[in-house]
């Protein structure tokens, strides 16, 4: 797979894979010791960025924390993207707040960017203390604040609910406050996920999280947001297009360390995940990564995960097309099984659907399974 692969109208992701600490629930891809990495790692992302002759419908900058990159790192990041920016509808960065400065901001405001997504995760002490956020609370309500005062950047903002030790109406707070702060239109509220070997899978058991989700997200309803993924809620207009994209399988690459491309061509999905060693990266790119192609089950089974999360719901046309009618008349029997115990409707779940996902999907997956070798009607790339 090389990156020019890519339909014309594929998005862009690129990993900065440094932080200053490491949070304790953390299990993406970043450093907390490599800093002195980061101008190396700038050189060999930047001369990738030369190489690509496509023009990006979405760019986001993830990590890790961006917010590490100085004002000028940033500007050398941002003079590299301008050339592939012509098209791009939403070019978004994440930081952390501590890393929210009036030069940051003015760099990328200058350069294109449109949106910043924001670690808050939570406003409670007892929260960041067991989620092991450094950071005052006092930096996260400052850098809302600046936000705030660029009217051309869109704010999303992370909270994390269901922390160990926390109460339900906790969360409702959190957005409270946030919406107190700022003109916030876009909420990613996840619940703690406590992944193996994080610090703390050893030392805390989850709380339920439908006690804390469900009020967490009638609190939302009224706040004027819409549910669009499980994960996520906007307001009128501020949808994420970057990550609904992902979400419709649409193509992307990756640059950068653990960054996933992924292509589909004809009948597969290439996929490609880069190195997961940063002086790998600083030698050798993003193409030092690992390579695979996905099977049509595979292919079917991730669309179908995907969507289930989302407002739209499972594209049963999209499969019809794709993998033809037999196969989309099986998809359509879930649906019914899961609609007549009023957990979908429309091929799309209903809230109490979206409190057992995992259980729904692994009911799919099993009816993919059952259909045994799939074969395509329309070339893949043609349906997505
Ligand atoms: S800032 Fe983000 S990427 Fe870095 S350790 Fe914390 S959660 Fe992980």
């Amino acid at each position: 797979m090389t990156d020019q692969a890519a339909g014309t109208e594929a998005s862009l992701y690129l990993h900065i894979p440094f932080c200053s600490s490491r949070c304790g629930y953390c299990a993406f891809f970043s450093a907390d010791d490599a800093a002195d990495a980061l101008d190396s790692y700038l050189n060999r992302m930047t001369a990738e960025l030369h190489s690509l002759e496509f023009f990006p419908e979405t760019i986001y900058i993830g990590g890790g924390d961006p917010g590490m990159l100085s004002p000028k790192q940033l500007n050398r990041l941002m003079e590299a993207l301008s050339p592939l920016a012509g098209r791009c509808r939403e070019l978004t960065m994440e930081s952390n707040p501590e890393g929210v400065s009036r030069e940051q901001l003015d760099v990328f405001a200058s350069h294109g960017g449109s949106r910043i997504s924001i670690g808050i995760q939570s406003f409670s002490p007892e929260a960041r203390r067991v989620l092991g956020r450094r950071g005052s609370i006092e930096a996260a309500e400052s850098a809302l604040r600046l936000l705030d005062s660029y009217p051309g950047l869109r704010i999303s903002a992370d909270l994390i609910t269901a922390v160990p030790g926390t109460h339900p109406g906790d969360t409702c707070r959190d957005i409270d406050r946030l919406l107190d702060l700022s003109g916030c239109g876009h909420i990613s509220l996840y619940e703690l996920d406590i992944e193996e070997q994080t610090a703390l899978a050893r030392s805390f058991t989850v709380p339920d999280e439908q006690d804390h989700l469900t009020p967490a997200w009638k609190h939302l309803d009224a706040k004027g947001f819409r549910q669009y993924e499980l994960s996520n809620f906007c307001r009128e207009g501020k949808q994420g297009l970057h990550n609904s994209r992902y979400w419709e399988l649409k193509d992307c690459i990756g640059l950068g360390c653990s960054a996933v491309s992924s292509v589909m061509q004809a009948d597969q999905l290439f996929r490609r995940t880069g190195p997961l060693n940063i002086a790998l990266y600083c030698r050798e790119g993003t193409e030092a990564g690992a390579y695979e192609t996905v099977s049509l089950q595979e292919v079917l089974k991730e669309l179908i995960m995907v969507s289930l999360r989302t407002e739209t719901g499972i594209p049963v046309d999209r499969i019809s097309r794709g993998w033809g009618g037999e196969t989309a008349g099986i998809i359509e029997q879930g649906i019914r099984r899961w609609s007549d115990r009023g957990y979908m409707e429309s091929g799309r779940m209903k809230r109490p659907g979206l409190l057992i996902m995992n259980t729904i999907i692994l009911d799919f997956f099993d009816l993919v399974d059952s259909l045994g070798d799939l074969r395509i009607f329309q070339p893949l790339d043609t349906v997505f």
